[in-house]
C-alpha cells in the first residue's frame, strides 16, 4: 500500500463559476486559476501523485500550457488516475477537506464523491468529503481563497 497527501489553494474572485470536486456550485464567487480551479480535485491529484510517487499535479500540467486553460479538473483527474494505474496501482481510499469559510457544500458532497468516483473508476463510497471553516481567520477565513488538503491510499495491483 501506498499513502499520497495533497494541499491546494485557489484564490476567490468575482466573474468566475465555481467548481468544486466536479460539482458546479451557485457562488458569488468563483475560483481563480488556469483550469477550472477545482481546489478539492487538485489537492486529490496531487493526493494521488504522491502515494504513486509520480510528483505533483503542476509537473504533469502546467499552467503554462494552453491546452489545460479552461480545461474541467475532472480530466486532469481522470489523467491522474490513468498514470497511477499504468503505474499498477488503484484508489483504495481518498479522504478530501475543503477549508473555506462559505457556502456550505454538505449538500453538494454525495454528487461531488460520484463525479470524483466516476472520474477514477471506483465506488464512490470509497471518498469522502468534509469541509471546515478557519472561523473567520486567514485566507479561508476572510473568504480571499478557499484550501483543500487530501490524503489517498493506492493499493498494488499485483
Ligand atoms: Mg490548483
Amino acid at each position: 500500500m501506498r499513502i499520497g497527501f495533497g494541499f491546494d489553494v485557489h484564490r476567490l474572485v468575482e466573474g468566475r463559476p465555481l467548481f468544486l470536486g466536479g460539482v458546479e456550485i451557485p457562488w458569488h464567487l468563483g475560483l481563480l486559476g488556469h483550469s477550472d480551479a477545482d481546489v478539492l480535485i487538485h489537492a486529490l491529484c496531487d493526493a494521488m501523485l504522491g502515494a504513486a510517487a509520480l510528483g505533483d499535479i503542476g509537473r504533469h500540467f502546467p499552467d503554462s500550457d494552453p491546452q489545460y486553460k479552461g480545461i474541467s479538473s475532472l480530466v486532469l483527474l481522470k489523467k491522474t488516475s490513468d498514470m497511477v494505474q499504468q503505474k499498477g496501482f488503484c484508489l483504495l481510499s481518498a479522504d478530501l477537506t475543503l477549508v473555506a469559510q462559505a457556502p456550505k457544500i454538505a449538500g453538494y458532497a454525495l454528487k461531488m464523491q460520484r463525479a470524483l468516483a466516476e472520474a477514477c473508476g471506483v465506488e464512490p463510497d470509497i471518498i469522502n468529503i468534509k469541509a471546515t471553516t478557519t472561523e473567520g481567520l486567514g485566507l479561508t477565513g476572510t473568504g480571499e481563497a478557499m484550501a483543500a488538503y487530501a490524503v489517498a491510499l493506492l493499493v498494488c495491483r499485483a
